[in-house]
């Protein structure tokens, strides 16, 4: 038998994190790693965060599962507080990001269905996406490495360039159900949309009768310094997919959407066994709170500003290195001239600092949301530190 235990679709690397505290992650050998992964924008709390903690632990205690066939004054609670907050007026939890995509896709195919127009089933979404793994998931994105050996796909969808509103309104036909896309891809290499892209894509779904279902699931709460990434933008969408954020670390997402948009889920058109259940809700409501804690989302500007800010600073002493720095808050790119994975696993071997590789070779910057200065200040040394001393691959 040669295949691991744990099925080896991940390219696991040596560190093996055991404990976590703040910004921090420990090694099976006690080895110190300064976190700037995050765990792909989920701890955004960072680890062992107080009240999320005592929140789970006293849910645990008191409630941790029920079936979603008995009324939840705990899943009423929160969702009444994100609509509340925000564009929409109901909300379905999920337990993951691609489920929460699956619910958007969902509910889009069936208002046009409520509608009288069930031909409008072809989500527009865009090249380099990624939402999730999941079959409808992968078929919204037309990236190979995620869709190869898996076919037949769903059908459904087209595929436009980011950033290219043209293009985009091109593709629309008498099929067409709305527009799936991220304000800012994560997964792709952090290409941000510009503002005449998504308000034309905002305009175009109001004077067709479509649907603006964005995928907010790593750009969402609070990571850009606004709860939700398309606030940069003055527009709202019909649906969103929420999650990464939400849970803090527990495992929850959210498919939100206005009431008219989500006319055609009624009783007995989508379900989960877990979602939304007592403990992921307590999980929810405590990262919440801080979120929408006073000064929260300006102390993740702030941060923001300033990593930006030293990220650009050391560009000039190390152009053979590095390029451009993109994205928003903190949820930023550092793009490089040269392979991104072979940098990023040198900063976590080398100099003990987590960062995540994207697409496009750039290296994603995704920090626990509760940074201080100190935390930049340590990143900013390793970084430059790390900068210094690497030799690209010959071949790079
Ligand atoms: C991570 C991610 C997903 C998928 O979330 P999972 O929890 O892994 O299913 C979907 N969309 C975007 C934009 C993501 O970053």
């Amino acid at each position: 038998m040669t295949i691991t235990p744990l099925m080896p679709v991940y390219p696991r690397c040596g560190v093996r994190p055991v404990r976590g505290e703040g910004v921090y992650l420990y090694g099976e050998d006690g080895t110190q790693y300064l976190d700037f992964a995050a765990g792909i924008a989920v701890n955004a709390l960072g680890h062992g965060h107080p009240a999320l903690t005592k929140a789970i632990a006293d849910q645990a205690a008191t409630l941790m599962h029920v079936s979603n066939l008995y009324g939840s004054p705990q899943g009423e609670a929160l969702a009444q507080r994100l609509v509340d907050l925000t564009f929409a007026d109901t909300v379905f939890f999920t337990n993951s990001g691609a489920e929460a995509v699956e619910c958007a896709i969902k509910t889009a195919r069936r208002y046009h269905h409520a509608n009288g127009n069930p031909e409008r089933h072809t989500l527009i979404t865009f090249k380099n996406a990624f939402h999730g793994r999941t079959l409808g998931a992968i078929s919204a994105t037309d990236q190979a490495k995620m869709r190869d050996g898996f076919e037949p796909l769903l059908p459904g969808f087209a595929y436009a360039q980011f950033n290219d509103l043209e293009g985009a309104l091109a593709l629309i036909d008498a099929n067409t159900a709305g527009f799936l896309v991220e304000p800012i891809q994560g997964e792709g290499g952090l290409a941000t949309a510009t503002p005449e892209f998504l308000q034309g894509l905002r305009k175009a779904c109001d004077e067709h009768g479509l649907l603006l279902v964005l995928d907010e699931v790593q750009a969402g709460y609070g990571r850009t310094g606004k709860f939700f990434a398309h606030e940069h933008y003055g527009i709202v969408p019909d649906v969103m997919a929420v999650a990464k954020g939400i849970g803090g670390g527990f495992p929850l997402g959210a498919c939100l959407a206005t009431e008219e948009a989500a006319k055609g889920m009624v009783i007995g058109t989508h379900g989960s066994t877990y979602g939304g259940n007592p403990l992921a809700m307590a999980a929810g409501q405590a990262v919440l709170d801080v979120i929408q804690g006073e000064g929260f989302l300006d102390h993740v500007t702030t941060m923001g500003d300033r990593l930006r800010a030293s990220l650009e600073q050391m560009i000039p002493n190390h152009d053979h290195l590095f390029q451009e720095v993109r994205g928003k808050g903190l949820m930023l790119g550092l793009k490089l001239k040269t392979d991104s994975r072979r940098f990023v696993a040198f900063l976590r071997d080398e100099h003990q600092l987590l960062t995540v590789s994207a697409g496009d070779n750039v290296v994603r910057v995704l920090p626990p949301l509760v940074i201080d200065e100190s935390h930049v200040a340590e990143f900013t040394q390793k970084l430059s530190d790390a900068a210094r001393v690497y030799v690209p691959a010959s071949d790079d």
